[in-house]
């Protein structure tokens, strides 16, 4: 009885899938001819609006900080398929808030090109798959299904498929059979899964197919893309070509940073972890700290790695996190696999324990496969680690408009500090910002405000030549004779 009870259930799971199957061909074959998606090879389209800086908010509760497109122009072909954009960014917080390299000083050219091909990674394809004419396209070619969805009062037929990385890529088309919302998800070091979305609103007809006037873009819960639509070209005559000279290598595909650790002594028991972001280790009396633990999970490895070969037989109890931004808490997914508490300022302690608990399923790391939990000190305006000989003096940085909650790292004997962005320094001859970045003045502000003798600073962005930097060579770059 059992078995026919299964059975029958199986032969009903069948029908309803192929039921679905063939209603979703006709749905996405409705949804191509009211959309123009066999007349529209080519378009090309013109555009205003903001980019946003994915994980750089200037605290965990705002959204990533805003960037102004002064020019956006994109052209894509979905028959190769094929995609560029060639745009120019501006500042567009003010004041500078959050990262992201702000303050941007000027206009700053981008451009990205994506030829598909056999080996082009799934996250770049899905800037034309995300599309709506794009995602209609590689509907009518995978197995996609279909189901009914209310959103907001709304009633859509929901078209998914499954992606190259194996995350459901789901299509929202409404009544008048438009894409009006496409969603699937990434991989991200920090954020794991996350969700990447665009939604399409405003069409309007472009020589006989229906284009978007209205294209936001989210990763990770906001946007990271607003555009309004100024001018479209069905079938433009778009001749993609790859990229010559600089960045012509796939695309920024590339390899990632390198995550081997070099060190150098600082003082009695301190050690200066470099070959990545910066990271100090401590030697305690029975434990070692470790201070940041860089952009990415194989970052984070090397530097507990290094630390554990300089002081061999001791636990690491703490790696201090500077700030909650994704390039200097991916490092922390590997700290949350070997088990020591982070600490941070009181303010990213709920938001890191939020997000470094969030599944990593579609690339799974240390912690996702070892199942760790993560373990967040907040603290508040300073607080001093040490076991009587070795001293570490943790700060708040006030008005620090790269980031609400960022915390320095001073060492009174070594006279040496760590920072995270408030001076990223640049190659010995290049030329000081006029005005001085507002972060590296508040970052000057607050080594006086605490009265702190500084001879060495230890910028977590090490400059590339690997150089000593000085506490006079951040007062020259901004212009300052002065300490103190
Ligand atoms: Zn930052």
């Amino acid at each position: 009885m059992l078995k026919k009870c299964l059975s029958t259930l199986a032969l009903a799971l069948i029908v309803t899938w192929v039921a679905s199957a063939q209603d979703a061909r006709t749905v996405v074959a409705n949804a191509s001819k009211a959309m123009g998606v066999d007349t529209l090879k080519t378009v090309q389209f013109s555009a205003t609006g903001f980019d946003f800086a994915l994980g750089q908010a200037p605290n965990p509760s705002a959204p990533w900080p805003k960037f102004i497109e002064k020019s956006y122009t994109r052209a894509i072909n979905f028959e190769t398929p094929a995609s560029k954009v060639d745009r120019v960014r501006m500042q567009g917080e003010n004041p500078p808030h959050g990262g992201g390299q702000q303050p941007l000083v000027g206009e700053q050219p981008v451009s990205q090109t994506i030829i598909v091909g056999s080996d082009t990674p799934w996250v770049q394809q899905l800037e034309i798959v995300l599309m709506p004419h794009g995602f209609l396209r590689a509907a009518a070619a995978k197995n996609a299904t279909v189901e009914t969805k209310t959103v907001g009062g709304k009633k859509y037929s929901v078209v998914s498929f499954l992606g190259d990385n194996k995350a459901k890529v789901n299509g929202y088309i409404n009544a008048q059979n438009l894409v009006e919302r496409v969603e699937t998800w990434i991989d991200n070091p920090f954020f794991g899964d996350m969700p990447f979305e665009a939604i399409y609103t405003d069409y309007k007809d472009a020589g006989g197919a229906k284009f978007p006037m209205h294209i936001v873009q989210k990763q990770g819960g906001y946007p990271i893309f607003d555009l309004t639509v100024t001018d479209v070209k069905a079938n433009a005559a778009v001749n993609i070509q790859p990229p010559q000279g600089r960045g012509a290598a796939g695309g920024g595909g590339g390899a990632p940073a390198a995550a081997q650790a070099t060190s150098e002594k600082l003082g009695d028991g301190v050690y200066l972890i470099l070959g990545g972001y910066a990271a100090i280790a401590v030697d305690f009396k029975d434990h070692i700290t470790i201070i940041e633990s860089g952009q990415s999970e194989a970052r984070g490895q090397a530097v507990i790695a290094e630390a554990k070969r300089l002081i061999p037989n001791k636990p690491i109890t703490y790696v201090v996190n500077t700030h909650s931004h994704v390039d200097h808490s991916s490092g922390l997914r590997a700290a949350v696999s070997e088990g020591p508490t982070i600490l941070t300022h009181q303010l990213n302690k709920a938001y890191l324990e939020k997000t470094l608990s969030l599944p990593h399923t579609l690339n799974p790391d240390k912690a996702q496969q070892n199942g760790k939990k993560p373990v967040i000190e907040g603290m508040g305006e300073k607080k001093v680690l040490t076991d009587g000989t070795h001293v570490v003096e943790l700060y708040h940085l006030q008005n620090f408009g790269h980031h609400d909650g960022m915390l320095i790292a001073y060492f009174p004997k070594e006279k040496v500090l760590l920072e995270a962005d408030g001076y990223n320094p640049q190659a010995p001859n290049a030329t000081p910002p006029s005005p001085p970045s507002p972060f590296t003045l508040s970052l000057l502000d607050n080594i006086r405000r605490l009265k702190l003798d500084v001879d060495r600073i230890v910028p977590v962005h090490y400059p590339a030549d690997n150089r000593v930097v000085t506490m006079a060579e951040l007062t020259k770059w901004v212009g300052r004779t002065t300490t103190n």
